[in-house]
């Protein structure tokens, strides 16, 4: 059997499902990788890399038509379904309440579709997690952004001219990203203040040298480490007591979320406008509906004397590393769907039962089929 590896084709999208290095960890499955010429190039992976390391070049109509597992990052075109062969699988980030219409394209080509975001978040599954890889880049730049924006420094400084104070860095939400900006921030010499409606959190946040801030508030603390939704009541508090914090800081970075839910504003438009002049907020929840008021998906905008940077793909604007650690997740999550050289996923796998969407002509993951079923799109 054929793993095949196309371009990517969504505007803006610079990843690549599979690098040279990780090849061998899908050739070990007993099968022959072939991927789209040109597919590493956004990501500086030139094809000789791949074909170096036995990796077979095809043009795309080739490569959908006759591999038997397709490895994406974003999800497939409908044209590209049209090209795959029946009984054919492949695995991609696929968000499938947001694109029914391929959930039709795959039950109607019978293709086994898997969700890497549907990936349930056991010990035995840390090692595909893509939200949790690509969440770590995106923390990673969302500081790099603010601190290239900021016209500050980020460290503190005692020279000869004076002293000159580190930024302060507030971060909104302390799991994975959130984490990974406090210490890139705490890297380049920020004072570092952060609020979850976890409690958990602040262990976390206090072992990268940042503060946690304690807020009058009842935990939120939902199923699987993750928050719950909160309500209205409870936002409006939230936005009241963090106010001062928001206003105090030369930087905002807000990764607030609640998995399968629009992001709650947490910065309101006059909270912006209490900000000091020269301050910058990334938003990056912008795409998901954004923690700030104001901020717009793969925007900068100049609210008043501030800096809203409204966060889009991020990963894809560091695509090498990000490529590595998508393809090593990737390469886990294959090993568990191809045996000896043969596409035979096992459904008794929790891993391979919950990403899965459709298969044999039939959707198999219960919230998109009811979504269908109820004709919402
Ligand atoms: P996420 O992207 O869904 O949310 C980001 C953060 O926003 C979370 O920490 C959440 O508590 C916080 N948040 C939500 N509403 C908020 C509000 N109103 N104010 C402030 N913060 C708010 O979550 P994530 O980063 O993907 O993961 C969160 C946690 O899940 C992790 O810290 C970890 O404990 C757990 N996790 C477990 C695994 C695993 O076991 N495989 C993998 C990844 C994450």
């Amino acid at each position: 059997m054929r793993l095949g590896i196309p371009s990517e084709t969504t505007p803006g999208e610079r990843r690549v499902a599979l690098v040279p290095s990780v090849v061998p960890k899908m050739t070990v499955l007993g099968a022959e990788v072939a991927m789209q010429t040109g597919a590493g190039a956004a990501a500086w992976f030139p094809d000789e890399a791949y074909a170096a390391a036995g990796v077979t070049l095809l043009d795309a109509a080739t490569l959908f038509a006759t591999s038997g597992f397709i490895c994406k990052v974003q999800p497939p075109t409908l044209e590209q379904v049209g090209l795959m062969s029946e009984g054919s699988g492949v695995v991609s980030y696929l968000q499938p309440a947001a694109d029914l219409d391929l959930v039709r394209a795959f039950v109607n080509h019978r293709i086994s579709a898997f969700s890497l975001d549907l990936l349930p978040r056991i010990s035995r599954a840390q090692s595909m997690d893509v939200l949790s890889s690509q969440a770590l880049v995106s923390g990673y730049r969302a500081v790099l952004l603010a601190a290239e924006k900021l016209p500050k420094f980020f460290p503190l400084y005692m020279t000869a001219a004076g002293t000159v104070p580190p930024a302060k860095v507030f971060v909104l939400g302390a799991g994975v990203a959130g984490l990974q900006a406090i210490a890139t921030a705490r890297r380049l010499g920020a004072m570092v203040r952060a609020y979850d409606v976890r409690p958990a959190a602040g262990a976390e946040v206090k072992s990268l040298g940042a503060t946690f801030v304690e807020l009058d508030l009842e935990s939120q603390e939902g199923e699987g480490g993750y928050a719950k939704e909160q309500s209205e009541d409870f936002l409006r508090r939230q936005r009241e007591l963090m106010a001062k914090e928001v206003a105090a800081a030369d930087v905002v970075i807000t990764t607030a979320a609640i998995p399968g839910r629009k992001a709650p504003v947490l910065v309101t438009a006059d909270m912006v406008h209490q900000m000091t002049p020269g301050s910058v907020i990334v938003d990056l929840a912008a795409e998901t509906g954004g923690n700030c008021e104001l901020s717009r998906p793969g925007e900068t905008l100049d609210v008043g004397s501030v800096s809203i940077i409204g966060a889009k793909n991020l990963p894809s604007s560091m695509p090498l590393h990000a490529s590595f650690l998508y393809s090593r997740n990737v390469a886990e999550f294959v090993a568990l769907v191809v045996k000896d050289g043969v596409f035979a996923p096992n459904f008794d796998d929790e891993i391979v039962a919950g990403t899965c969407v459709t298969h044999g002509g039939e959707v198999r993951h219960g919230p998109t089929r009811d979504l269908l079923e109820g004709g919402t799109q």
